[in-house]
């Protein structure tokens, strides 16, 4: 039986080899006698004609072990999650798959990971998230293409809105306020009405505080890692959902105005320094904090687990940012070294903040000069004493503190260009005793 040419429409928008492949494993899910189909993101994607190369399978029956088969077949790397029935593949051609086993989802307590159990794909599809989350596409060869779509999710992308699948959805999973923000954010589409309406209540009964601090910084990263993070944070004081980073939040103008300019300032970072390897999502976090009390920001930093970098960075924001600024920005500060030693201690992270709480000042002339200093600070990042230690000791002088003092100084004078070769070093060395 031939299917109706309107359902290989869909799959037909993939390109040419993760196509070829899904032909093959339909195939080879005949074989096995199950049914697999394709599923969640990379559905909705193809139904906006968006480009998503995560390819999710589900199958009817043994997942995993339907997973090896494949694994085989193509010679794919395989990891096994036994727990949550999924694997995941790595094709030699760089594609990247997870096959999971159709389940059901109960939850025993709110906000906990669920308990799973085998079930069909119509079962599997109502446990998902959002409608547009919830269409699934068969694969098997006599049915290929054939699209379920039990909840409406095509109906909803074409009305553009995020819709819960039923009224408990926030409180089994309330990383799902969260994803709602995301993909409404992502797509430029809006909550459907009733979907407001159990979000902040959800929200409101604060079933979020049931969460891990992994699981909510998780998704608050996620979002943080959208193209328009502005945006979606805007979205997130609108709907009262920072409190979730803490209770007493400092989110004022100043704030919002330092949020908005992150994108500004990490364009000119990663423009002037394209080597500079940032991590771009906690820049947001350290804005989003930059005027709360240290008490708060570290009750944050526990609260969210933060992992060690991450919590140093956002750590050092307030006063310390602050001052260093404030002399930054003071004419007072003129030699390279002293800009060199304001800045030592900062990670490139608190720089593009320094640099977004200025902008968001809206004072030009001491927004240019900061500019020149950061980038006198990186290049001169690179400058480093002729001298050593070992250097020091040759010349008679007994190892101890002195010697960072010493080197402290003669670097100094290499960044301010006082000295520019090592003869000169050793005449400033022996200045100085
Ligand atoms: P993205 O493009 O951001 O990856 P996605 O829809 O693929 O979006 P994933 O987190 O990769 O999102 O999850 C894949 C699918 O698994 C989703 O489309 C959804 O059907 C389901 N899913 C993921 N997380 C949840 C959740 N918390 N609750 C219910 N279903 C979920
Ligand atoms: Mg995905």
């Amino acid at each position: 039986m031939k299917p109706p040419i309107r359902q290989t429409v869909l799959l037909n928008r993939m390109p040419a080899r993760p196509l070829h492949l899904l032909r093959q494993i339909g195939r080879l899910a005949d074989e096995r006698g199950v049914s697999v189909y394709l599923v969640g993101g990379v559905v909705r994607d193809l139904l906006l004609k968006r480009e998503n190369w995560d390819l999710d399978l589900a199958v009817e029956g043994d997942g995993i072990g339907f997973a090896r088969l494949v694994a085989n077949r193509y010679g794919a790397g395989l990891a096994v999650f036994e727990r949550f029935a999924t694997a995941r593949l790595a094709f030699p051609d760089g594609l990247k798959m997870d096959i999971a086993t159709t389940r059901q989802e109960s939850y025993a307590q709110p906000a906990l990971l669920p308990t799973v159990q085998p079930a069909s794909i119509e079962e599997d599809l109502s446990r998902r998230d959002f409608t547009i989350n919830a269409i699934a596409v068969q694969l098997n060869s006599d049915q290929f293409g054939r699209v379920l779509d039990p909840y409406g999710g095509q109906r909803d992308l074409r009305a553009r809105i995020i819709c819960v699948l039923h009224a408990g959805s926030f409180q089994d999973d309330p990383t799902r306020i969260f994803r709602a923000i995301r993909f409404e954010q992502r797509f430029g589409f809006r909550l459907e009405r009733a979907t407001v309406g159990l979000l902040v209540q959800a929200a409101s009964r604060d079933l979020i505080q049931g969460l891990s601090g992994p699981r909510l910084w998780n998704e608050i990263l996620l979002l943080f890692a959208e193209r328009d993070p502005v945006r979606a944070i805007a979205r997130m004081g609108q709907l009262k959902l920072l409190r979730f980073l803490h209770g007493r939040l400092c989110y004022t103008k100043n704030v919002k105005q330092v949020v908005a300019v992150v994108p500004k300032a990490l364009a000119w970072w990663v423009r002037r320094f394209p080597n500079s390897v940032i991590d771009r999502s906690i820049i947001y976090l350290m804005a989003l904090s930059s005027e709360s009390t240290p008490t708060v920001v570290a009750w944050m930093i526990r609260r969210l687990a933060l992992p060690r970098e991450q919590a140093k960075n956002v750590a050092i924001v307030g006063r310390r940012v602050d001052r260093a600024l404030k002399s930054l920005t003071d004419k007072g500060t003129a030699r390279p070294s002293q800009v060199y030693r304001l800045l030592a201690d900062f990670s490139d992270e608190t720089l593009v903040l320094l640099l977004a709480k200025q902008m968001g000042a809206r004072h030009g002339a001491r927004l240019s000069l900061l500019k020149r200093h950061l980038a006198a600070y990186v290049k001169n990042k690179a400058v480093k004493t002729a001298l050593t230690g070992r250097d020091l000791q040759a010349m008679g002088l007994k190892p101890g503190p002195q010697y960072k003092t010493i080197l402290g100084k003669l670097l100094d004078a290499r960044i301010d260009g006082m000295v520019k070769t090592e003869a000169e070093e050793r005449a400033l060395v022996e200045k100085q005793l």
